[in-house]
């Protein structure tokens, strides 16, 4: 770490300590940690996804249900950039983590999936995934690869192949309730963990932002990795605002090495 200054090397030194030190960490994550995957923050204004409609025209579960077609011609770009994406250093070095028992679950409000392509394991989806469509006249869920070639391919809206209802990608649109089983694990693992690191998010979607609260009640501690500041930063022991696919690996690579 020859050429990092001595506060980043400091901070990351601060960092790899909480993690070593703790029993149950668990990650929160949001857009940012996919925006070097090439993943803008769709939410965000001037991404250009919602500058062409308003997202309660096109993204709530009334406009789904009354016009699918133009649901998914609206989410054409989208869907194109996150078939597009792949995982970046920060997904691949949690996975490390993980693998080495420093981290237990990675509870996402990203529905890109990277997560998981990146090969964690006990990722919980808050906001529901890509990576599988559900029939929404017969329920059936259908794994999204192959179907979402076809549309990406094509922009048709896919068809469920059993009833021939129209599918709907498992992610939650407006007007719709979270994955209430993915929840119920979100809250209580935020509750039982002793350290909450949390990346990417600037916490100003509700529920997901009251997790680190949870985490909080019951004596955890966090470390916050985001650009932007957080209504939580006061309450953590260590907050950094650089890139986190720079300064996630830094970390993982600390606590690794012994
Ligand atoms: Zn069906």
């Amino acid at each position: 770490m020859a050429n990092l200054s001595k506060a980043k090397v400091k901070i990351i030194h601060q960092a790899a300590n909480l993690i070593k030190e703790s029993h149950h960490v668990v990650a929160l994550t949001g857009a940012g940690i996919s925006t070097p995957s090439g993943i803008p923050d769709f939410r965000s204004p001037g991404s250009g996804l919602w500058t062409r409609y308003s997202p309660m025209e096109v993204a709530s579960l009334t406009a789904f249900r009354y016009d699918p077609e133009h649901f998914y011609e609206w989410l054409h770009p989208l869907a194109l950039t996150l078939f597009n994406a792949r995982p970046n250093p920060a997904h691949l070095a949690l996975v490390k983590l993980q693998s080495a028992g420093y981290l237990a679950t990675i509870i996402t409000q990203n529905i890109d999936g990277l997560h998981t392509r990146a090969g964690a394991k006990d990722v919980l989806d808050v906001h529901g995934t890509m990576s599988t469509l559900t029939c929404i006249d017969c329920f059936k869920q259908f794994p999204a690869e192959g179907i979402l070639q076809e549309y990406i391919s094509h922009c048709t809206t896919p068809h469920c192949r059993d009833c021939g209802g129209i599918l709907k990608p498992d992610v939650i649109l407006y007007e719709e309730q979270l994955p209430v089983k993915t929840w119920i694990k979100a809250e209580e693992t935020s509750r039982k963990c002793d350290l909450m690191i949390i990346i990417g998010t600037s916490l100003e979607v509700m529920p997901s932002a009251k997790l680190p609260v949870f985490a909080l009640e019951h004596g955890a501690r966090l470390i916050v990795i985001n650009r932007f500041e957080t209504y939580i930063d006061v309450r953590a022991e260590v907050v950094i605002r650089e890139d986190v696919a720079d300064i996630i690996p830094k970390i993982a690579a600390e606590v690794l090495s012994g």
